[in-house]
């Protein structure tokens, strides 16, 4: 008798691969296991046990696996049914999607590099002879190879070991360099709980009458925490008991207090449950059940609530739901950093069964969260997080939130699987037989169109909660603006005073300036030129901050030039604007106000996102710009007035989404205005005061811009009539890309015909110095979407197997966005 197992393995290869079995193995392992097995030459890999069989492998003779990995399954049934799903779906392998689903710490291969994890306290008791001189010997290196391990131990299959210790945390693997985020530690001090008693307390205080000072402090405490807290922080308490450290130190030294540090910025639960019951109000009531309803008949529900209208609370009641019936929620949400805010609603409400999953955590966070979303353990019963949060091993599913369901962050656009989250939730959804709810007040094109078909349920909020108004739209044309002189620098008359009325009401606004396409660039007033990336097909974008010109596709970067570079001429200009240059400006109009930006330049660091907006929400900034990045979810108390500097450039963008994308971006910007009892203003500056979006925008008149969208859709065969497969060669080679683009648009016309356009070089044809060229495939609603795929798939092996062509890179994107 002979045994097989079937494997993915983290490697682009079009199919599973067959390894043989002895008996006892094959008794022993099941479907979702992780084994070490031998791939190539020498190279070890992991793989995941898909299937266990007695059929061996009819084209090459399956070799024994190295190592079991697991007593367990790591993945379930239905991960690899999902993986099976996301590969066929989004025309990639499954070894690609095992790469994106799994944190890299599961996947220990020969190439892996093994490190000390940092801040773990080491006792050597809890490990064995082998696991111990690994462990001595990355205190004196840094990090080490799987090879060097082996020699370090004198054997081969070493990975058994490393495994170990890495379930111990003590060991990272493949660490990619993470920012190190250093929390802000608030000292705090709480009473020795043996003193909490009545009696003890006044005995304690007795004692204390000859050591006035140090009882002063305590007195001041009992003052403090009298009401229901449980500690003080230290210089809360020095401030309000005029006490010196000193004194506050000898209290500590004689125990009589305790203290602690706790972390403050961290996205973490702080411990403490503010719990706040949830009323509906009478919309929220109706809406609430019209979604358990359609949740009864497994219906899947988009949620059209205008911003704030109290959707969240909806979310987590329905959650709640969910988890008292002893299943697990999701939340997903398009980008994780931007909501620190909606984090901290939920841990509020659902304490430490939230738990919050982000790709860029430390390895050891996400195996820990892995692992607790697996085991079904109580902490964790809810996870948070972006789109990534599809991956986790599941057990019991109850419920799936997809908050802003419209942002195109869903899609993972580079590499492979490029899929969408929110589509894929639907999918995963079913598979558990969950439900699952969409939630936006600008929902997609897409998602509009399946509740039109009533293949969604839609379920609706007119209404801002407590009745607040809709902010009031203004719209401003510069180009009257300008010609009547009526500008300064990048600020229309009207914007101005209205900025500084609401200063004057010590109100906060915002304004925001899209990053796309617009940022200033430098250019010669003589002969034209500006200078361009020598790697892509750019030009250099100007960041007064540091004078210099960059490239925003490679990160190229020479110092600003005074003169220009073609026939240095000394008449150089900047042209365009970005948030920089609305900083500058706004700075000379209003010095004595302070000003926070917001974008991709100010928010490089893991947790920038937060400082900004905790600075905003404490009022110490008061005027926030900022690019795209403000339009999510935030809820600002004091904010009245939203300004968008600038509309057309979102409108001009060129891709059939943009019309969409301008409305859903601006009226989510509009949105942050006015949340409270007073009515908000947004003020809009374009050109094009009657483009019907704007139109659309001042009324926010959805289901206007739904209709007329989706006629130019239809029109001009795009999503949701048509669907879309992208293809993308890249090549350093501009005419083997030519070449390989028109053998592969030909081979495709064959058999889809007119459906296919292009090959065409994108808008940035070079970047890094590739070529770049694109080739779309449309697919109209009566034809297969799976044939369709199967043929493409075959078409593109065909191209891989030809030697002229093995330098160009195909890159596939099902449903680009
Ligand atoms: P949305 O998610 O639709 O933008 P939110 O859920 O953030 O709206 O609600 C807007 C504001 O109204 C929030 O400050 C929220 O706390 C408050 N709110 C919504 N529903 C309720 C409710 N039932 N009881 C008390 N406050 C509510
Ligand atoms: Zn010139
Ligand atoms: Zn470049």
């Amino acid at each position: 008798m002979s045994y097989f197992a079937d494997l993915i393995l983290p490697l682009p290869l079009d199919n599973r691969f067959t390894y043989s079995l002895t008996e006892e193995e094959f008794r022993f392992i099941q479907p979702g296991m992780r084994l070490a097995v031998q791939f190539g030459k020498n190279r070890i890999y992991t793989g995941i046990v898909a299937e266990v069989h007695q059929i061996p492998p009819e084209v090459y003779e399956a070799k024994p696996i190295h190592q079991i990995l697991d007593e367990k399954p790591l993945l379930t049934q239905n991960q690899l049914k999902f993986w099976a799903w996301l590969s066929a779906y989004y025309l990639c392998t499954e070894g690609e999607v095992m790469r994106a689903a799994l944190p890299g710490a599961f996947l220990l291969e020969s190439e892996s590099i093994v490190k000390l994890s940092k801040d773990v306290e080491i006792a050597s008791e809890v490990l064995n002879d082998d696991e111990y001189l690994v462990i001595e010997a990355l205190q004196r290196q840094s990090s080490m190879k799987i090879q060097e391990i082996e020699q370090l131990l004198d054997r081969k299959k070493v990975l058994p070991v490393i495994n170990k210790l890495v379930s111990k945390g003590l060991v990272d693997l493949n660490q990619e360099i993470y920012e190190q985020f250093k929390p802000k530690e608030i000292r705090y001090v709480r009473l020795n709980p043996a003193y909490e008693a009545e009696a003890e307390m006044h005995k304690l205080l007795d004692e204390l009458s000859r050591a006035p000072k140090q009882r002063e402090i305590l007195l001041s405490y009992f003052a403090s925490t009298a009401k229901s807290k449980k500690s003080l922080k230290v210089k809360n308490l020095l401030k309000e008991s005029g006490a010196s450290s000193a004194v506050l130190k000898s209290l500590i030294d004689k125990n009589i207090f305790e203290e602690f540090y706790q972390e403050t910025d961290r996205v973490k639960f702080s411990g403490e449950i503010i719990s706040h019951e949830i009323n509906f109000n009478n919309a929220q009531q109706q809406a609430f059940k019209e979604i358990r309803q359609n949740f009864e008949e497994d219906r899947v529900c988009l949620l059209l609530g205008v911003t704030s209208s109290g959707k969240t609370e909806i979310y987590i009641k329905l959650i709640e739901e969910a988890i008292n019936k002893g299943k697990q929620a999701l939340y997903l949400l398009p980008e994780i950093a931007l909501t620190t805010q909606l984090i901290k609603r939920l841990q509020n409400y659902f304490g430490d069964r939230v738990l919050v999953y982000h790709s860029k955590y430390s390895l050891n966070e996400r195996v820990e969260i892995y692992r607790k979303v697996l085991d079904k353990s109580e902490k964790g019963k809810i996870v948070i997080g972006a789109r990534s949060c599809i991956f986790l091993p599941f057990q019991d599913l109850g419920v799936i939130v997809v908050d802003e369901e419209h942002e195109s962050t869903f899609k993972q656009f580079d590499p492979a699987p490029r899929y969408h989250a929110r589509d894929a939730a639907v999918v995963l959804a079913n598979m558990f037989k969950a439900n699952i709810v969409l939630g936006s007040a600008t929902p997609s094109i897409e998602s509009y169109f399946n509740a039109e078909h009533n293949k969604y349920a839609l379920v609706q909020l007119n209404r801002r909660y407590g009745d607040v108004l809709m902010p009031e739209v203004e719209v401003v044309d510069i180009k009257t603006a300008h010609r009547k002189k009526r500008m300064t620098g990048h600020f229309s008359d009207r914007l101005i005073e209205e900025i500084r009325e609401s200063l004057k009401e010590g109100e906060q606004v915002i304004l925001f300036q899209n990053r796309r396409g617009f940022s200033p660039i430098m250019e010669c007033n003589t002969c034209g030129h500006s200078p361009q990336c020598p790697n892509c097909d750019v030009s250099l974008t100007y960041h007064s901050h540091n004078n210099q010109l960059r490239c925003h596709y490679c990160g190229y970067h020479i110092a600003m030039q005074h003169q220009c570079m073609a026939c240095s001429s000394n008449e150089v200009t900047t042209k365009g604007f970005g948030t920089e240059q609305v900083e500058t400006e706004l700075k000379a109009l209003f010095p004595k106000h302070s000003i926070g930006r917001m974008d991709q330049d100010t928010t490089r660091g893991k947790y920038a996102y937060e400082k900004i907006i905790a600075s905003f929400e404490n009022e110490e900034t008061d005027i926030l710009i900022g690019t795209q990045m403000l339009t999510k979810g935030l809820d600002f108390r004091k904010v009245s007035l939203v300004g968008i500097m600038n509309a057309d450039n979102l409108l001009n963008f060129p891709d059939f989404r943009a019309h969409e994308r301008s409305f859903q971006l601006m009226l989510q910007v509009a949105g942050r205005a006015g949340r409270t009892k007073k009515r908000g203003k947004v003020l809009i500056q374009t050109y094009n005061p009657h483009h019907q979006i704007i139109q659309q925008v001042s009324t926010g008149n959805y289901a206007e811009m739904f209709k007329e969208q989706l006629e130019d859709r239809y029109q001009y065969q795009y999503p949701p009539y048509f669907r879309l497969i992208r293809l993308t060669l890249k090549c350093r080679d501009y005419s083997k890309t030519n070449e390989a683009a028109e053998w592969l648009a030909r081979a495709l016309e064959n058999v889809f015909d007119r459906y296919v356009l292009g090959p065409e070089f994108p808008p940035v044809a070079r970047i890094r110095n590739e070529y770049y060229k694109n080739i779309l495939i449309k697919i109209p609603k009566k034809q297969s979407l799976g044939k369709t795929k199967k043929m493409v798939h075959r078409i593109l092996k065909t191209f891989n197997s030809i030697g002229a062509y093995r330098s160009v890179r195909v890159v596939v994107n099902v449903d680009p966005q």
